[in-house]
């Protein structure tokens, strides 16, 4: 009934956010953070949504970042959308992503594929450019049967239309997410090629700048990578986060509303949220 992790078409899912809002409510969900990539444009329908259908938003946003060389996703939960610091970065960012697409359309059309910045870009309409719009025009003209494959063709490191783009550093997105009134959570930690020392290294350093929780359950995850990330939490006094990162049918990694309970040594990231008592009243 929590979910702190999903994505509406103003990055790469495929529902609006009052749609998601209400996909959202209609599977159970009570709390819904939407956290778009790099962008934030989809709170204010959300909220008026949320209302409607009477759940709590936390206004969310995950923020690509580069570490190490590894590209990293650190969501900002409860972050203030008219932060000016946090806008301007954003705004940046998405500027960057119009180059980078740029560029993965030019290693496309040397691999023989035409036309798909074009592509991308409509099918991105007013969102912010991600490799999942690309993605998409490549399975719609059969150059992979599904999205997976696509990727895993033409749009990861090594293929053609893979660009490595520098995103924020780590600093400068947990700062932006914590003077914006909100906490920083490291999304889907399993995820990263990252071997255990580094992995402690990542995790002492989220902490050292700020960083609040690591998501322990999430559509990323297997079960059990629940247990070994609670034990990273625990290890670290980081709080759990949890969500289904959510993105439309077919391509989620989980459906919404069906996220299992974090392990019991976990300290919920919502433990002391206003919204908390809010929803509990509500109940
Ligand atoms: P971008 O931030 O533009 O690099 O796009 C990354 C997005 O593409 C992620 O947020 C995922 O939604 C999606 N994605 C990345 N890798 C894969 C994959 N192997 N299969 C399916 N979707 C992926
Ligand atoms: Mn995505
Ligand atoms: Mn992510
Ligand atoms: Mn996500």
């Amino acid at each position: 009934m929590i979910d702190l992790h999903s994505h509406s078409n103003i990055s790469d899912g495929l529902l609006s956010p009052a749609e998601l809002v209400a996909h959202a409510a209609s599977h159970g969900v009570r709390m819904l953070a939407l956290t778009d990539h790099d962008d934030i444009d989809g709170l204010a329908e959300a909220r008026l949504a949320a209302k409607v259908h009477g759940i709590q938003l936390v206004n969310g946003v995950e923020i690509s970042v580069t570490w190490k060389k590894r590209t990293l996703h650190i969501v900002g939960l409860n972050i203030a959308p008219e932060n000016e610091a946090l806008k301007n970065a954003l705004s940046t960012v998405k500027h960057g992503r119009l180059e980078r697409a740029k560029l993965m359309a030019l290693g496309l059309e040397k691999a023989g594929i035409h036309g798909s910045f074009e592509a991308a870009a409509a099918n991105a309409a007013q969102s912010i450019l991600t490799r999942m719009h690309f993605a998409r025009f490549l399975v719609e003209r059969r150059y992979a049967k599904d999205t997976k494959s696509v990727f895993k063709k033409y749009l990861v490191k090594g293929k053609p239309g893979f660009v490595d783009h520098q995103w924020m550093s780590l600093e400068a997105a947990v700062s932006l997410i914590v003077n914006s009134g909100g906490e920083a959570v490291l999304a889907h930690p399993g995820r990263y090629d990252i071997r255990r020392t580094n992995m402690l290294l990542l995790l002492e350093e989220f902490r050292a700048l700020g960083g609040a929780a690591i998501e322990v359950v999430t559509g990323s995850h297997t079960p059990p990578q629940f247990i070994e990330y609670a034990k990273y939490a625990q290890l670290f006094g980081l709080r759990a986060s949890q969500g289904s990162d959510y993105h439309g049918k077919g391509i989620s990694f989980m459906e919404m509303g069906r996220l299992p309970a974090l392990p019991s040594n976990c300290v919920p990231v919502w433990q002391n949220w206003p919204q908390m008592s809010e929803m509990l009243v509500k109940a």
